[in-house]
């Protein structure tokens, strides 16, 4: 079993710290506008860091991946978007990484699982006055399905859904500080990002594979640690639910195949844990 310690992973050569840019709640019933609330109770013991009454509380959780000398940030959070969509805005991310020892200066790729508001909110210094580079001396990765998607004129001049891209994403591509991806790709040794489209049409998810030891970090596939059991129910955020689903279905499978732990954008901090299998059920179980 790989070594997990507070907020720090390790998986084989390759050392995680989970990071977050704090949280912020939901209604079920919008995220999950087909199924009654009741669904959720027999998780309320199971997980009662992610309750607020009835209300699901979200981890906006971001990741560093340090592999010999380069040093990947897996998404940057909600930052100021939050607020702008209605929601509170914790926008810790850039304090938990000073709090962690990590200078924005040592991080090279900053790899975006979508391009969703609460991914992208640090991307820049939106908290001064230049609205400078967070990551100064990283490049910027997405798929191109979601930089495609999410830059039409449609999305774009629309005042509300396009606010993030116009604000956190536009940017990276004027700066010339952004590089598409189109499919499988190693971003460092042992640190591979691939296609799991269905939460958005560019959803990527990394696997991390090192000395016999595996990892998946799957974004925003399981929304909640309640999706590893209830598998099947449409989630309302994705952009095509059935792929979804599928995805969600396929990434579970491997990581039961392949004994890899699991982590999560939304998943309770510091955001990893396993598959375990209980009375013919899966759950995902913290490290
Ligand atoms: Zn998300």
């Amino acid at each position: 079993m790989p070594k997990s310690k507070k907020n720090t992973l390790q998986i084989g050569d390759v050392h995680i710290t989970g990071l977050t840019d704090g949280s912020v709640t939901f209604d079920p019933r919008i995220l999950f506008a087909h199924d009654p609330i009741e669904v959720w109770e027999p998780f309320y013991d199971r997980f009662p860091e992610y309750f607020e009454g009835q209300f699901f509380r979200n981890n906006l959780g971001s990741f560093v991946f340090t592999s010999g000398d380069r040093r990947i940030l897996a998404d940057t959070g909600f930052g100021p978007h939050g607020d702008m969509l209605g929601y509170p805005a914790p926008g810790e991310l850039i304090a938990d990484l000073e709090k962690n020892g990590i200078g924005p200066d040592t991080i090279d790729t900053v790899f975006l699982t979508h391009l969703h508001g609460d991914h992208v909110g640090w991307n820049m210094r939106e908290d001064l006055p230049d609205r400078s580079l967070s990551f100064p001396n990283a490049r910027y990765r997405v798929h191109e399905a979601d930089w495609n998607h999410f830059t039409t004129d449609e999305l774009l001049n629309d005042p509300k859904r396009g606010e993030a891209t116009r604000r956190s994403v536009m940017p990276l591509h004027e700066k010339g500080v952004l590089d598409l991806m189109d499919g499988e790709t190693e971003l460092a040794p042992g640190v591979t990002a691939y296609p799991t489209p269905g939460h958005t049409p560019g959803h990527m998810s990394l696997l991390i594979a090192s000395n016999n030891e595996r990892a998946l970090l799957v974004g925003d596939i399981l929304g909640s640690p309640m999706q590893a059991t209830e598998t099947d129910l449409f989630y309302s955020p994705d952009w095509n639910p059935r792929m979804g689903i599928e995805a969600r279905t396929s990434i579970l499978d491997r990581a039961e195949r392949e004994k890899a732990v699991v982590i999560g954008s939304h998943l309770s901090y510091p955001g990893w844990g396993v598959i375990v299998k209980w009375e013919g059920r899966r759950y995902w179980k913290a490290l």
